[in-house]
């Protein structure tokens, strides 16, 4: 079992890793971003008390989430692993997630953290969108469908863009990535847990480079 976390502001491309490493390795992303989007959609109290929070790009608490990485982690030990993505993001999750791990008899592999240049995150991520049907990611700039309109993956017509997607929430949730989730960094440091990808390469190279450090 592989488990990995990925690291790195909002538009780093940690969402678009994850989802091809669980297509072509059958790792399963967790990404408290989904969970809690999912809970709104479903009107659960989770989603109700997240919604708020998320609109204004803040952090929601860390019981919240890290309740919702706990009923994902109950798996056999043959599983093909985790990469977690957009979680932990403060101090105390990543010390909960520790012991979740510990508690399994699990063993963290690796962080990685995608490095990016924060004035092209802004770029990046006010011009994205994704099917309605299959989630598939696209841009305005970078990735249309080659269709105008409809999904490459599935066909879907429907598309939808993030309600945090904007510029001036983008700067919030870059401002509470540099405040409360880059402090976890030297706590993984000290433990020989990070390798560093450059997140501005294009997103073929990136996932060579975590193919790399996954294959080491
Ligand atoms: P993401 O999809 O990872 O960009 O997350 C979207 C929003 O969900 C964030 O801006 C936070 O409001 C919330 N969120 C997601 N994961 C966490 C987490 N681990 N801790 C606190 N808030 C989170």
């Amino acid at each position: 079992m592989k488990i990995i976390i990925l690291l790195g502001p909002p538009g780093a491309g940690k969402g678009t890793q994850a989802q091809r490493l669980m297509s072509e390795r059958g790792m399963v992303q967790l990404s408290t971003g989904d969970m809690l989007r999912a809970a709104i959609k479903a009107g659960t109290e989770v989603g109700l008390k997240a919604k708020a929070v998320m609109d204004a790009g803040e952090l929601v608490s860390d019981d919240i989430v890290t309740a919702l990485i706990a009923e994902r982690l109950d798996v056999p030990a043959d599983h093909p692993g985790f990469i977690f993505d957009g979680y932990p993001r403060t101090v105390p999750q990543a010390d909960s997630l520790d012991r979740l791990l510990a508690e399994r008899g699990f063993k963290l592999d690796r962080v990685i953290e995608l490095e990016v240049d924060e004035e092209a995150l802004v770029d990046r991520i006010s011009g994205r969108f994704s099917c309605g049907s299959c989630g598939e990611g696209y841009h305005d700039r970078y990735k249309l469908p080659k269709t105008a309109g409809v999904c490459d993956v599935c066909g879907g017509t429907e598309f939808k863009r993030r309600p945090d997607d904007n510029a001036e929430t983008v700067r919030t949730r870059l401002a509470e990535y540099r405040a409360k989730t880059a402090p976890i960094l030297p706590g993984y440091e000290a433990r020989g847990m990070v390798v560093r990808v450059d997140g501005m390469a294009s997103m073929d190279s990136v996932s060579a480079s975590i193919a790399a450090i996954l294959a080491d």
